[in-house]
C-alpha cells in the first residue's frame, strides 16, 4: 500500500460535483476580480469565524505583511515571532523592515507564553502569535501581555481554520487574524488564496483599499498598495469547502484520534492538546530521537512524511542577516531535528490508517 503523506484529490472527490458546478457558475459568470463571490464569501467566513469583517487577499503571505503595514510597523520596530513557525510567518514582519525577535516554543509547539516577557523591549511594537499544525495557542496569557505592554497583537492562522482557545475562534483574539487558503490547508482554495479577519470596519476598509492598488474608486489611488486580490473562482470555490469544514475538520480530528489511541511504540512522542484548546490537526506531529531512520523506515514501506520545517527561520539563510547561530534557540532546534509530520488528509480510509500505525508500532 502506497500512502502519501498528504493528497488532495481524496478530499476534492468527495465534493467534485459541487466544485465543478460552481465553477462553471463562476466561468460563466463574465465577473472574475472582486465580484459577488468574494464579497459573500467574506460575509460568510466572517460569520462563521464570528469575526466582525473578513478581507480576502491573494495569499496567506499577503495577509501578513500587509497586516503589519496597515497597522503601521516596520523599520525600527521589533516583533515578537515564535521560533518554530514556517517561514513565512516571519517574512510578514521583515519585509517591512521590522525586525523579528524570536521565542521559543512550548511542549505544545506553540509560543512560549512564559518567555514573551523577557523579549520585550522599548522598540517592540507587536506579537505575531502562529497556531502551529491546527492547535490553538494559549490566548488568553498572549492577550494579557500585548495588553500590559499596549502592543499589537496578530495571529498567523494559516494552519488553524476552526480551531479554538476557550471556546472562541482563533483568529478573533488580536487586532488582526490572518489566513491563508493554500490548498493544503485545512480551508484550501484550488490556488492561493488568503484573507484577514478584522474587528472593525475602519480597519478592513484599510485592508480593502491596500489589495487593490490603494484605491477605493478606480483610478484615483489614496496610498501605495498592492494587487493583493482574492479572485472570484477562488471566493466561489472557498464558498462550497467552507460550507462542509465542519465535516471536514471532524474527519481530521478522528484520524488523530486513532493516531493517539493506537500508536503506542514508546520511541514516539505523540502530539499533546493544550487545556481549553482545540486542534483541527493541519498536521500530526510526532517527534523521535531517530527521526531520519523513521522517516527511512516510512519510506520503505511507501509512507510518506515530511518535516516541518528542517530548518528554523533563525538558521535559514534568508536570515543570515540577524547574526544568530546555531545554539540561539535550543528548543526550536531540537524541534526540528525530531518532528515528522505523519499522514493526514481528507478521505484517508480505515485501511490506510491501520497501515501507517502499524508500521509505526513496528518501528
Ligand atoms: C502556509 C502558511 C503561511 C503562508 O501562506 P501562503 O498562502 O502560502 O502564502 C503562513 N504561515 C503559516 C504558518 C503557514 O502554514
Amino acid at each position: 500500500m502506497k500512502i502519501m503523506q498528504n493528497r488532495m484529490d481524496r478530499g476534492f472527490e468527495k465534493y467534485q460535483q459541487e466544485y465543478e458546478a460552481k465553477a462553471l457558475e463562476v466561468l460563466r459568470s463574465g465577473w472574475y476580480v472582486l465580484g459577488q463571490e468574494v464579497k459573500s464569501f467574506e460575509e460568510e467566513f466572517a460569520a462563521r469565524m464570528g469575526a466582525g469583517y473578513c478581507v480576502g487577499l491573494a495569499s496567506g503571505l499577503d495577509a501578513l505583511w500587509i497586516a503589519f503595514r496597515v497597522l503601521g510597523i516596520g523599520k525600527g520596530d521589533e516583533v515578537i515571532v515564535q521560533g518554530n513557525t514556517y517561514i513565512a510567518s516571519v517574512m510578514g514582519v521583515s519585509i517591512n523592515g521590522a525586525t523579528p525577535v524570536f521565542v521559543e516554543p512550548d511542549k505544545y509547539y506553540n509560543m512560549d507564553v512564559s518567555r514573551i516577557e523577557e523579549k520585550i523591549t522599548d522598540r517592540t511594537r507587536a506579537i505575531l502569535v502562529t497556531h502551529l499544525y491546527g492547535q490553538a495557542s494559549k490566548m488568553d496569557e498572549v492577550v494579557a501581555l500585548a495588553e500590559k505592554y499596549g502592543l499589537r497583537l496578530v495571529e498567523d492562522c494559516a494552519q488553524s481554520h476552526l480551531a479554538c482557545y476557550d471556546g472562541q475562534m482563533t483568529g478573533t483574539f488580536g487586532d488582526v487574524g490572518c489566513f491563508s487558503f493554500y490548498p493544503s490547508k485545512n480551508l484550501g482554495a484550488f490556488g492561493d488564496g488568503g484573507a484577514v479577519l478584522v474587528k472593525d470596519e475602519a480597519l478592513a476598509r484599510e485592508f480593502r483599499v491596500f489589495r487593490n492598488y490603494g484605491s477605493e474608486k478606480r483610478y484615483y489611488n489614496k496610498v501605495v498598495g498592492a494587487n493583493s486580490r482574492l479572485d472570484e473562482m477562488q471566493a466561489g470555490l472557498l464558498r462550497v469547502r467552507l460550507k462542509h469544514l465542519d465535516e471536514i475538520t471532524e474527519e481530521r480530528v478522528r484520524i488523530a484520534e486513532r493516531y493517539l489511541t493506537e500508536i503506542t511504540n514508546p520511541k514516539l512522542m505523540l502530539p499533546q492538546v493544550r487545556p481549553k484548546a482545540t486542534a483541527v490537526w493541519h498536521q500530526f506531529v510526532v517527534r523521535c530521537k531517530e527521526r531520519d531512520a523513521l522517516a527511512a523506515y516510512l519510506n520503505d514501506r511507501e509512507i510518506g512524511t515530511i518535516i516541518h520545517y528542517p530548518v528554523p527561520p533563525h538558521l535559514s539563510e534568508a536570515y543570515a542577516y540577524l547574526g544568530h547561530k546555531a545554539g540561539f534557540l535550543p528548543v526550536t532546534e531540537q524541534y526540528a531535528a525530531e518532528v515528522l509530520s505523519l499522514p493526514v488528509y481528507n478521505g484517508m480510509t480505515a485501511e490506510e490508517q491501520s497501515y501507517v500505525i502499524e508500521a509505526l508500532n513496528r518501528f
